[in-house]
């Protein structure tokens, strides 16, 4: 009945995935409750390159659930349950927590890599969300600059009048915002211009078609120019091959992301990824039209 009023369908065929309240879910929601609370979610970072010259500048963190019977659970299985059952907000906590003490980390062994960090709508509708962030970065002594917040078109829309005065908080704050999966939302370009954003991450859709598709090679050239003359970074992630980055570097693009580079990894991967990346350098710069 929910999903039907919610879709004004009138009728709708019973689904699993559409009830909050079948016992299996139930089960889930419990545990993800303890998995926040025994810390059994883990990050994993993915490297983000300057697509000019290939050195890496920060890492998106990836939330992972290691599940004592399920083994590792990926964020599309567990994000929309905790958006539903108001464990989004601990969740969030936790992996901005992490995520800043990783990075903290970074910067101590001389490594100068800000971290991104995913949110959900309801971060974004939570006056109180900036404090929370101000207490994290004081907590790991993180200056506000190495910190990243991708958020996504649809999160803004979703109540945009509220949303606005958090990015605004947030951008005072020195944050940089990012607005990911940019491409497939509806954001009108005068509301674009208002918003307090620094970035924008081209979706991976249109980046891992543009080597068989005209199409989102033109989308994708199109949001980076515009990028440019909106005095905006672009990020293009679902970076899947050498000819895609060389693409992407002549557009211009600022950072390139994606399997390519690597697949996220666990933070004990990391010094041993960016070794070996760097001794690839010299043979990504002659392929590069920026050494
Ligand atoms: P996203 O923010 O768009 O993250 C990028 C996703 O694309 C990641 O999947 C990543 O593994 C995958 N990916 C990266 N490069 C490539 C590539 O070259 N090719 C392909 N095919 N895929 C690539 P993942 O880690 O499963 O995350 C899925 C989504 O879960 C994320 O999409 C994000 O929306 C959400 N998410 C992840 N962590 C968090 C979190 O801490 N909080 C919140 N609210 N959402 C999160
Ligand atoms: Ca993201
Ligand atoms: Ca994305």
């Amino acid at each position: 009945m929910y999903a039907a009023k919610e879709r004004r369908a009138g009728c709708e065929m019973y689904a699993t995935e559409h009830d909050h309240y079948d016992p299996a879910r139930l089960t889930l929601v419990a545990e993800l409750r303890r998995a926040i609370d025994h810390r059994e979610l883990e990050l994993h970072y993915q490297p983000m390159a300057s697509a000019q010259n290939g050195h890496i500048r920060g890492m998106e963190a990836l939330v992972r659930w290691r599940h004592p019977e399920h083994g590792l659970i990926f964020p599309d299985q567990f994000i929309p349950l905790a958006e539903h059952t108001g464990l989004i907000r601990p969740l969030t906590a936790y992996v901005l927590d992490a995520a800043l003490a990783q990075c903290r980390q970074w910067h101590e062994s001389g490594r100068g890599l800000f971290v991104s960090v995913n949110l959900s709508a309801q971060s974004l509708l939570d006056v109180h969300f900036p404090q929370e962030v101000e207490a994290l970065l004081a907590k790991w002594h993180v200056p506000a600059p190495w910190l990243k917040l991708e958020l996504t078109e649809s999160s803004i829309m979703s109540d945009p009048v509220r949303a606005l005065r958090v990015l605004t908080k947030l951008s005072a704050m020195r944050l940089s915002l990012s607005i990911d999966d940019f491409g497939t939302g509806y954001s009108s370009f005068a509301y674009l211009r208002r918003l307090p954003v620094n970035t924008l991450k081209i979706d991976r859709s249109f980046v891992m078609g543009m080597k068989n598709d005209d199409n989102d090679e033109v989308i994708v050239q199109s949001i980076v120019d515009l990028g440019r003359n909106l005095g905006l970074e672009t990020v293009a992630e679902g970076v899947e091959d050498q000819t895609t980055w060389d693409s992407l570097a002549r557009f211009g693009c600022d950072i390139a992301q994606g399997y390519y580079l690597s697949r996220p990894m666990p933070p004990e991967s990391i010094d041993g990824w960016l070794s070996a990346w760097a001794s690839r350098i010299p043979e990504l710069g002659n392929a590069l039209p920026i050494a």
